[in-house]
């Protein structure tokens, strides 16, 4: 039953990802809930049954928010990669759950994005505070050079026609050695990071 919902929950990233509409990429997203009801009604775990509660509860509050915006109500908007970012935390959770690791830090960081649909959390994101820390990064390697930036900004940024590899990794994991340009651009808050890039 876990290998079944780590199968699906990453069908849900990589369509999530390929699709364009919002509220196809939702349709998607709804997939997690439902799956992980039908696996606790097997294998009841309590964690499972928190997973359930924050994807339910995101879900709703997405559906919420962007009904709002089509109806034409744009008091809050949201980051425009905020599924795509969503999409990678239910990747994210699928690793957990398959190396039967804790995944609560990644529901951390699915709460705080769930946070900026609210009012309040997109006031504080207006302030400038960093309401949802990104948890996935894109690092980019030349591919002469066993370094890795992040910064878009960074003066060695590998980008076309230099050739490159790209890979995601969580913030903060050992993955050799880093920039130090792009580390002393995070260090004084003028890192513009990478996007998520669909690729
Ligand atoms: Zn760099």
């Amino acid at each position: 039953m876990r290998s079944a919902l780590v199968s699906e929950f990453r069908l849900v990233q990589n369509n999530m990802l390929d699709e364009e509409n919002v509220n196809k990429k939702l349709f998607w997203y709804s997939a997690t809930y439902s799956m992980v009801n039908r696996v606790m009604n097997f294998d009841y775990n309590p964690s499972l049954q928190f997973l359930h509660f924050v994807l339910q509860t995101s879900y709703n509050a997405y559906r919420h928010r962007t009904s709002q915006i089509a109806k034409g109500d744009i008091t809050i908007t949201l980051p425009s990669d905020f599924l795509d970012r969503t999409a990678h935390l239910i990747g994210e959770i699928a690793n957990a759950i398959e190396s039967n690791e804790p995944f609560y830090d990644i529901l951390q960081t699915l709460s705080n994005l769930i946070y900026l649909t609210s009012g309040n959390g997109y006031y504080q994101s207006l302030k400038g505070i960093v309401v949802a820390p990104r948890l996935i990064m894109f690092y980019r390697q030349k591919i002469d050079s066993d370094i890795w930036h992040w910064c878009i900004n960074c003066s060695n940024w590998p980008d076309a026609p230099v050739s490159y590899t790209e890979r995601q990794f969580k913030k903060g994991s050992k993955i050799g050695k880093l920039c130090k340009e792009c580390l002393a651009n995070e260090g004084a808050e003028i890192c513009i990071e990478h996007e998520y890039s669909h690729e």
